[in-house]
């Protein structure tokens, strides 16, 4: 059994993993990704928030996505019994970007890994990780490649950015389960055909089933005319109907007025992909000698396309803590890592919360309230979910709940949870 050393060993060559690789090696460090996969790979999670954009440039890998000419994003539409609205992240409460891409996943991580390669990491694809010997100094992998063989990787430090593999959640038994409820998702890639000069493909258009209103739909379209869409909801309700996930997406599809007039002509470029419970959580972000990125640590759910975001933020927070711990500091990652990155995920979370019971749909689809609060709400969905000077930031429940009140005096307002059960 071979063994190698290294400074940095990071599980997963996702976003998270490559930002954290890019960041470090860019700053000398030796630093080796093992990725059980061969790129391109599939993945969900293809429309990016604007803050994205602040991370992506943070560790040199801007210019090498920005190459992949993606489809340009400005905010969200939704769509609900025929009532539409929309959120332009331009007009936000915090400074930074206000655009950013729809992208194909496959391409767009194929970009951002072989970035962190030119920045000097070392990236082995077709390795799987499958255990795991915390410690404070010298924490220790261990590999299994395609041909079978194992091997050692000792690292001084270990980053998991695993994604729903959840390497080290598992082997170090500090997975939880998370208290959202489990949703399923079903989703293709179309060929769209969408030819109606109302539909802005520089936004992602979230529909609400007419008469399941914790149902929704993606749209997100791309360049050359592809998009990609999907279905969420609970996977008794939505297997209820057809016989295969392909016909069950379609069949929702169709009951959305906006979406299947919008997909009238398209065809389905793959196979219907599913996933399910993909909602999970962790007791702790960090161990001895390891830290959890991305979806490795926490994972909410896909609403508001915020899980790139968040692994992107969680690979800049943890990296420049490793290379002072290497560098011979302490670092305290309860304080300096865990609870800054939980703030922005719980914004996130009660905003979850809110679009579930009703009180988000409510307040989007009233479009009432002055441009400021607008904005307010605009920059979290735009990804700015650790601002603290917006109200929404520090005080999200609380904002929310008045501001659901306020427009509840609406007369054709979104029903709440308690008038759709
Ligand atoms: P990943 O991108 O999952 O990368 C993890 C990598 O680790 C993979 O390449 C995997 O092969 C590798 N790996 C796993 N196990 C091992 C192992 N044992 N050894 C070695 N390598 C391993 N996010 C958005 O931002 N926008 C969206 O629109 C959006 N839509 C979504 C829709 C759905 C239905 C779901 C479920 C999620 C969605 N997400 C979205 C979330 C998004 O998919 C993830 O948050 C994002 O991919 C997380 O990135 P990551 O770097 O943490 O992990």
């Amino acid at each position: 059994q071979g063994q190698a050393v290294t400074d940095v060993a990071i599980i997963g060559a996702g976003p998270s993993g490559a930002a954290a690789a890019a960041w470090l090696a860019r700053r000398g460090l030796a630093v080796r990704v093992i990725e059980r996969s061969r790129f391109p790979r599939f993945s969900i999670g293809e429309s990016l928030l604007p803050q994205c954009m602040v991370h992506l440039e943070a560790c040199g890998l801007l210019e090498a996505a920005r190459g992949g000419n993606f489809q340009v994003k400005n905010g969200a539409a939704f769509t609900w019994r025929g009532r539409d609205t929309t959120i332009d992240f331009r007009d936000k409460f915090t400074p930074g970007p206000g655009t950013t891409w729809q992208v194909e996943r496959a391409e767009f991580d194929q970009r951002l890994i072989e970035g962190a390669r030119c920045a000097g990491a070392e990236v082995e694809f077709g390795s799987t990780v499958d255990a795991f010997v915390p410690d404070a100094e010298r924490p220790r992998l261990t590999l299994t490649d395609a041909r079978g063989e194992r091997s050692t990787l000792e690292a001084r430090f270990v980053l998991d950015a695993s994604g729903y593999g959840r390497v080290l959640a598992r082997l170090t038994g500090l997975a939880r389960p998370s208290s959202l409820e489990s949703r399923c998702a079903l989703f293709t890639h179309v060929e769209d055909r969408i030819d109606c000069s109302r539909h802005d493909r520089e936004k992602i258009l979230i529909g609400i089933h007419p008469d399941h209103s914790d149902i929704w739909y993606w749209l997100i379209p791309f360049r050359e005319g592809r998009a990609s869409v999907g279905v969420v909801g609970h996977r008794a309700v939505l297997e209820a109907v057809g016989t295969s996930d392909s016909e069950r997406l379609w069949h929702f599809i169709h009951a959305e007025p906006r979406l299947a007039e919008l997909l009238a002509k398209a065809e389905a470029v793959r196979e219907t992909g599913r996933l399910e419970g993909y909602s999970a959580d962790v007791e702790r972000l960090h161990g001895p000698g390891f830290a959890l990125l991305g979806n490795a640590g926490e994972f909410l759910d896909p609403v508001f396309s915020s899980g790139v975001t968040i692994a992107l933020d969680s690979a800049l927070r943890a990296a420049p803590l490793v290379e002072r711990q290497l560098g011979g500091e302490g670092v305290a990652w309860d304080t300096e890592f865990e609870q800054p990155l939980r703030r922005g995920i719980a914004t996130f979370r009660e905003f979850v919360d809110a679009w579930y019971d009703g009180r988000l749909p409510r307040i989007i689809f009233n479009e009432r309230q002055t441009p400021r609060i607008r904005s307010m709400i605009s920059s979290i969905l735009a990804g700015y979910a650790w601002d603290a000077a917006n109200p929404f930031v520090a005080a999200s429940r609380r904002r929310l709940d008045s501001l659901a009140e306020a427009c509840a005096v609406e007369p054709d307002n979104v029903a709440t949870s308690a008038e759709r059960h």
